[in-house]
Formats: C-alpha cells, sequence, structure tokens
C-alpha cells in the first residue's frame, strides 16, 4: 500500500501525476470505498500549525491519514494576530469543525529561526521573521546565557512554537469556545528531522485559566 520510494531529485512534473494514479490505485485495492468514504464530509480532531519545511509533513510524521488533521502551515509555523489566513483556518476548525486538538508543531533545524537568529538580510521574508525576533527580545535573558549555535538554535525553536501556541490561545476564537463549553486544548510541539521523534513541550492549555491575565477577553 505504500508508495515507492523515490528519490528528490528523480522528481518530475510528469512523475507526480503518475504517483498519484498509482497512490489512487494503492488506495482502493486496500479500500474499494476509499474515496467515496473520504469524499462524504471531513470530521478531523486535529488542527495542525506547522512549518512550511518539506521535511515536516503533518500526516505522515503522526502516521495518519487524509481527513485526520485539518492543516495549516507557515514558514516557521509563526502564529500572528493579525494573519487573516491563519485566523480563517481557526475559526473555521474550531467553530466548523469543531476540532478537539491544535497543535503548534516547530521543528529543530528550521530555516526560518535560523534566519530570524542572524543578521543578514534574506529579503521580503525578513519582515514575517520578525515575528521569531520579538519572541527572542521576550526571552533575552535566557537566550544570551547560550552560546553554542546548535542549543541556541534549538531552544529558539522550543520558544518560537511555545510562544505561537501562547498566541493561538490568546485569541478570542479559542477564548469564545472554552466559554461555550467546547472541548478544546491546545500544545506546542517540535518534532526533530535527525531522529522523528516529537517532543511534547508540556505547556498545553485546555481552558480560560490557561490564558494569561493581559490576554483575556471579555465574553
Ligand atoms: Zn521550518
Amino acid at each position: 500500500m505504500c508508495a515507492k520510494t523515490i528519490e528528490t531529485k528523480d522528481i518530475t512534473y510528469e512523475g507526480l501525476l503518475q504517483g498519484n494514479a498509482d497512490w489512487i490505485q494503492d488506495m482502493i485495492q486496500a479500500d474499494p470505498d476509499y474515496f467515496d468514504k473520504l469524499s462524504a464530509g471531513q470530521h478531523p480532531p486535529v488542527l495542525w500549525i506547522g512549518c512550511s519545511d518539506s521535511r515536516v509533513p503533518a500526516n505522515q510524521i503522526t502516521n495518519t491519514m487524509p481527513g485526520d488533521i485539518f492543516v495549516h502551515r507557515n514558514i516557521a509555523n509563526v502564529v500572528v494576530h493579525t494573519d487573516m489566513n491563519l485566523l480563517s483556518v481557526l475559526d473555521y476548525s474550531v467553530n466548523v469543525l469543531k476540532v478537539k486538538h491544535i497543535i503548534v508543531c516547530g521543528h529543530y533545524g528550521c530555516g526560518g529561526v535560523n534566519a530570524a537568529l542572524g543578521n543578514k538580510q534574506v529579503g521580503i521574508i525578513d519582515n514575517w521573521l520578525r515575528h521569531i525576533r520579538d519572541v527572542y527580545r521576550v526571552h533575552q535573558l535566557e537566550m544570551e546565557t547560550m552560546k553554542d549555535p546548535e542549543k541556541r538554535s534549538n531552544r529558539m525553536v522550543e520558544l518560537n512554537a511555545i510562544e505561537s501556541a501562547a498566541n493561538v490561545v490568546n485569541t478570542s476564537i479559542v477564548q469564545n469556545a472554552w466559554a461555550n463549553g467546547q472541548e478544546l486544548s491546545v500544545h506546542a510541539w517540535v518534532y526533530s528531522l535527525r531522529t522523528g521523534k516529537i517532543t511534547d513541550m508540556k505547556v498545553s492549555s485546555h481552558g480560560i485559566n490557561d490564558v494569561h491575565p493581559a490576554f483575556k477577553v471579555s465574553l
């Protein structure tokens, strides 16, 4: 049932379409009604907010299937309150799909986080990565005690995931859901490209009492 392994360098435009045809065949072979069932609707219990990095695909690394996870990805899994794209995904997944878990998943070795830690101009993306520099500023004391570049990068990845999860908690969307008695938890995870392992940052929020007073909205 598993698609054949192909080297990235071998991927072609035509190859993608052939891969699709192969995959359809595999899925139908395993379950002739697979696409009928899948097209009937979606009830994913999880919203995933992850990095666009090609090596961190939500379904593969959690051993889940199409229909299991609603996904939003951007460079360095940043959550900001002015991002209409993210807010629309969050609103739809919480208020229509009624997901039970929102997971912000960063990953060690994140190019976006590393770029934010440096001073080199990259381009328009610098404006996006500025949000990560804001996270650095909040945690400056801790970050300045770390001299090893890899350790600094790894910790920044963790802090960025934790702060992004906090930003999810601080939205009126999540707080209104809790006020309405909806079961909803927000988590921060970090994925290791080297081992494939996900580490739970253990900062999960489950209700209004987990919201910092400065961000509590009047309900
Ligand atoms: Zn990344």
